[in-house]
């Protein structure tokens, strides 16, 4: 498995419909989220590419509780030793392992088939320890500084992460760029869902990453305010 890179100290990890990314920072490696179930050695070996051992990995920040992004957190840890990040709406799922919250499609054909293939609310997932809580506008001290924004709608405890030092922006499921920018497959509240992806296009960044395809590496906040008006902050 190969890690892409993205910019300077910064890298995607693709893990079979799902992305996770690996910063590269000063107080050792940054992990944003951690995949399917299963996947924890396609990241050890993303990392391995990279010249890193498993205790290279020092911190996971997750960005939501769905299975697709915290399925292989618990044995990540086991194999590093990491510590967790997350915000506290979303830490009691992945303590738990379970009570994912439901979703409804999303108003778009393909994203409705694709949901109907991968969404299940009664998983389970190995339950794991979120060790640092995060709230909305927090300056988590990693990298330089990663700014959590609460972004609502697809996951109430999801939140985006600002990468001011280097541009970019890690948008979680907020929004999906795989046949162009829209919307993720699902919503808790469609409505909660919209106004979160505005919050985001109003913010500063040139790079977005996704949970679901690829990055866009130049121009990034124009071309999301040009789908999705953003409102003043
Ligand atoms: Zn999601
Ligand atoms: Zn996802």
């Amino acid at each position: 498995m190969k890690a892409k890179p993205v910019v300077q100290g910064l890298y995607m990890v693709p893990l079979g419909g799902v992305n996770a990314f690996l910063l590269d920072a000063p107080e050792g490696l940054v992990l944003i989220d951690a995949g399917f179930p299963g996947k924890a050695d396609a990241i050890l070996a993303a990392m391995a590419d990279l010249g890193r051992a498993p205790g290279h990995l020092r911190h996971i920040v997750l960005t939501h509780a769905h299975r697709d992004h915290i399925g292989s957190l618990a044995a990540l840890v086991r194999a590093t030793g990491a510590e967790t990040w997350m915000h506290r709406l979303d830490a009691p799922i992945a303590e738990r392992g379970a009570g994912f919250r439901p979703l409804k499609p999303a108003p778009n054909f393909l994203l409705r088939l694709l949901f109907h293939m991968l969404i299940r609310s009664d998983v389970k997932v190995e339950p794991a320890t979120i060790d640092h809580l995060i709230e909305d506008g927090d300056v988590i001290p990693l990298a330089g500084g990663l700014r959590a924004v609460h972004a609502p709608g697809h996951c109430a405890g999801q939140v985006a992460l600002l990468w001011q030092a280097r541009g970019v922006l890690f948008a979680a499921d907020v929004c999906t760029h795989l046949a162009g920018l829209t919307d993720p497959i699902g919503f808790e509240d469609q409505e909660e869902g919209r106004r979160s992806q505005r919050k985001l296009a109003g913010l500063d960044f040139t790079v977005a990453c996704f949970g679901h395809g690829k990055a866009i590496t130049h121009d990034a906040a124009r071309r999301c305010r040009a789908k999705w008006p953003a409102v003043p902050a």
